[in-house]
């Protein structure tokens, strides 16, 4: 299994965000990658590859041209109007405001939905780093590799085309999606006319609004998330069983919401109907967008889950037969966190 990782993730390090009306520490921090990389060398992983940064333009396949100029400039636009690190929104055009003014606090409301994606000097950098990565990987793929992991950092599920939040800023894994649907389909077939290329499937503890909506519309990805019920839980406006595409993407979105406290057993049952509509999907390939606050003991997830489960999604997954690309998404539970991802991916090599 080919193993990249982004290595100016470490330029990304905010002092805090805001988490249901109190200041805390960031919970997304380097140390993050730190600890996965340990547990892979550990473990007997081959040495991980430090990808190449993408470019803006690279991202213009899954991003808005306005936003990526915004997330370009917004920290010197920020600096230039007196105000200090990070970039962060105080004020948001909902229903029924106006959006007419671009200068750096109205801007930082249009493009951000929360308060745990602030914007500091390394940001940018970092992004790209973790971008990079998932298309270093996905070119693993396209190369014959059955396996390829992308430590991304920061992650990406939460991020659309035009909207940074919850930790994310560019979406990897849709980043990777893309690459790997055109590879199939080629670049200008349109939509409607697309072949099934690519199912991501994401178990991440939160849903993947993000990559939800930047395929909400086309019919050559399919996107499955299993995940907390957002009637109870962030990211609150997006990942309900009702949202199932729309126009050609109709029919090519599934959200399963499980309930607070889920374990092992009834997990792995969701798990199953997932993998099944994925086959049923008939993809060239597979990207896991994989988080593990879904474990017991993650401090930002209310899920049972305990480190075996981890294996047995790997197995599961292993089981479709698939080339198939794990994403880094979230997972808090540090000190877990390393053996977590590598019960995973061994849970995925030990399926024959
Ligand atoms: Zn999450």
């Amino acid at each position: 299994m080919k193993i990249f990782y982004s290595v100016d993730h470490h330029h990304h390090d905010p002092p805090f965000e805001v988490l249901d009306g109190r200041s805390v520490p960031y919970f997304e921090t380097p140390r993050r990658v730190a600890i996965i990389l340990a547990a892979l060398a550990a473990a007997g992983f081959a040495s991980p590859i430090a990808a190449s940064p993408a470019t803006l333009s690279d991202l213009t396949a899954v991003h808005t041209p306005d936003y990526l100029d915004y997330l370009a400039q917004a920290v010197a636009r920020w600096q230039a109007a007196g105000l200090s690190e990070p970039v962060l929104p105080s004020a948001w055009p909902l229903p029924g405001l106006r959006l007419r003014s671009d200068c750096p606090q109205a801007a930082a409301g249009r493009y951000t939905f929360d308060l745990s994606a602030p914007i500091m000097t390394g940001t940018l950098t970092a992004a790209l780093s973790s971008a990079g990565t998932a298309l270093a990987s996905a070119e693993a793929l396209l190369q014959g590799e059955r396996y390829a992991y992308a430590l991304c950092r920061p992650p990406g599920h939460h991020a659309a085309a035009s909207m940074a939040g919850g930790y994310c800023y560019i979406n990897n894994a849709a980043l990777a999606a893309d690459r790997l649907a055109r590879s199939v389909t080629g670049s200008d077939a349109t939509w409607t006319l697309r072949a099934p290329a690519v199912a991501v499937l994401d178990i991440d503890y939160h849903h993947g609004n993000g990559t939800q909506s930047i395929f909400y519309e086309r019919n050559d990805v399919l996107t499955v998330s299993l995940h907390a019920d957002p009637s109870r839980e962030y990211p609150y406006f997006l990942g309900y069983a009702d949202e199932r595409g729309a126009g050609a993407g109709e029919g090519f979105n599934l959200n399963l919401p499980l309930p607070a406290g889920v374990a092992d057993r009834d997990y792995l049952s969701a798990l199953a109907q997932a993998l099944q509509a994925i086959a049923d999907y008939g993809p060239r390939y597979l990207i896991v967008a994989a988080g593990f606050d879904t474990f017991y003991d993650d401090p930002l997830g209310d899920f049972a889950l305990t480190t075996a489960a981890y294996r047995a999604i790997g197995a599961a997954i292993a089981q479709l037969g698939l080339p198939t690309l794990f994403v880094q998404e979230g997972g808090y539970a540090i000190d877990a966190l390393g053996i977590n991802v590598v019960a995973l991916l061994q849970g995925a090599l030990s399926y024959a």
